[in-house]
C-alpha cells in the first residue's frame, strides 16, 4: 500500500509499505479520510526520519472484516480514535480513555489500517467521510468533551488560549452555545479563522504588554470566566492564573510542561480547575446531533486534499493556515 512517510525537517514522502496485519480482534480499513492532527506538528518539524506516520483520525469503508460477523466488506464506517477492550468499567460506560488496553488507530495517512471491530459504527449517510473524521475522533471530541466539561451556556464570557485545531474547534463550539468567545492567539492567520467560527474578539499576547490587563479590559474589569488552555505553553499558565475572574473555570487540554501555582488558585481564586483528555466514544451521539442541530463542524475542514498533496497539506497545518485539514482518497 501507499503510506506516508515522514522524512524529517518538514519533509514527506509517498512511498510503499506492507499492508498491516489486523490482529484477531480487529478488521481491515480501507481509508478514505484522515485528519491531520495538531499533535502530529512535533513530528513532522522535528529532524528525526521516522520513516512512517502517526495518523490516527479516520473513516473508511470496511476492506476484510476478518471473520467479525457484525460487519460486512463494503461498510462505510465511523472510526473511534480511542479503542478500549470494551469490556472492562470504562468500556462499559463509552469512557475508552481510561481503558487499559486502549488502542489507536495506527498510520491512518495510508490506504489501509486497522481498527478494533467494536470500535466503529456505520456512517449515516448524511455525514461525509471527512466530516466522520471529526465525528469520530479527537478532531471534535476533544473541543466538545472540554467546552461540556466545563458548561458552556449561552452569555458566558470564554476564553480560548491557543488556536491550533484543537483551539478552533473550541471557538465553533462555544460560539455555538452561545458564549461569547475570546480568542488568544499570535498568529494573525489563526485569529482570522477564530473570528470565521464565531469568535467574539480575539487577542494577540504578544502584542500588548499585559496579555491578563487585556482580557481584564474586554470583560468589564473582571477577566473571562471559562478558560480554555489549549497551548501547552507555561505562558499561558500566567495568563489564565491572572486573568480568570474569580470562581472561574479552567480546563486544561494544551500538552507540554506546565507548572502550576496551587496556592495562588486554590485560596485567593477559588478557582476550578480541569483536565480533559482527548474524547470518549461515548460523546458520539451527542455529537451527530449537534452536527444536525445546526453546529455544522464542517466548518472547522478548511482544507481536503488528496492524499498524494500531504506534503501541502502537511506545510499549511505547520503555518497554522488550516483549522482542521483532511487527505481524502
Ligand atoms: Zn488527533
Ligand atoms: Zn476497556
Amino acid at each position: 500500500m501507499l503510506t506516508v512517510k515522514l522524512m524529517g525537517n518538514k519533509r514527506l514522502e509517498i512511498g510503499e509499505a506492507p499492508d498491516p496485519k489486523p490482529a484477531p480482534d480487529e478488521v481491515l480499513i480501507q481509508v478514505k479520510a484522515s485528519g491531520i492532527c495538531g499533535g502530529e506538528m512535533h513530528g513532522f518539524r522535528g529532524e528525526k526520519a521516522t520513516g512512517g506516520n502517526s495518523g490516527h483520525e479516520v473513516a473508511g469503508v470496511v476492506a476484510d472484516p476478518q471473520g467479525h460477523p457484525q460487519w460486512a466488506a463494503g461498510d462505510e464506517v465511523v472510526i473511534f480514535t480511542l479503542q478500549g477492550c470494551g469490556k472492562c468499567r470504562w468500556c462499559r460506560q463509552g469512557k475508552d480513555t481510561f481503558c487499559k488496553e486502549v488502542k489507536i488507530p495506527r498510520a491512518t495517512h495510508s490506504q489501509y489500517t486497522t481498527s478494533r471491530a467494536t470500535a466503529m459504527l456505520k456512517k449515516p449517510a448524511d455525514i461525509s467521510f471527512p466530516l466522520a473524521v471529526l465525528l469520530g475522533g479527537d478532531g471534535l471530541g476533544v473541543p466538545m468533551g472540554a467546552t461540556w466539561k466545563a458548561g458552556v451556556k449561552p452569555g458566558d464570557i470564554t476564553c480560548v488560549i491557543g488556536c491550533g485545531p484543537v483551539g478552533l474547534g473550541m471557538v465553533m463550539c462555544q460560539a455555538f452555545l452561545g458564549a461569547k468567545v475570546i480568542a488568544v492567539e499570535p498568529n494573525p492567520a489563526r485569529r482570522a479563522l477564530a473570528m470565521k467560527l464565531g469568535a467574539w474578539q480575539t487577542l494577540d499576547p504578544t502584542a500588548v504588554p499585559d496579555p491578563a490587563q487585556a482580557l481584564r479590559d474586554m470583560t468589564e474589569g473582571i477577566g473571562p470566566e471559562k478558560v480554555f488552555e489549549a497551548s501547552g505553553r507555561q505562558e499561558s499558565v500566567d495568563l489564565y492564573m491572572n486573568a480568570t475572574a474569580p470562581e472561574g473555570v479552567v480546563v486544561i487540554v494544551g500538552h507540554g510542561k506546565q507548572q502550576l501555582d496551587p496556592q495562588r488558585l486554590i485560596i485567593k481564586r477559588n478557582l476550578t480547575i480541569m483536565g480533559n483528555w482527548i474524547c470518549h466514544p461515548a460523546l458520539y451521539p451527542r455529537m451527530l446531533s449537534f452536527a444536525r442541530s445546526g453546529l455544522e463542524p464542517q466548518r472547522l475542514i478548511t482544507g481536503v486534499y488528496p492524499f498524494m498533496q500531504a506534503q501541502t497539506a502537511f506545510e499549511r497545518c505547520e503555518a497554522g493556515l488550516e483549522a482542521k485539514a483532511i487527505l481524502e482518497w
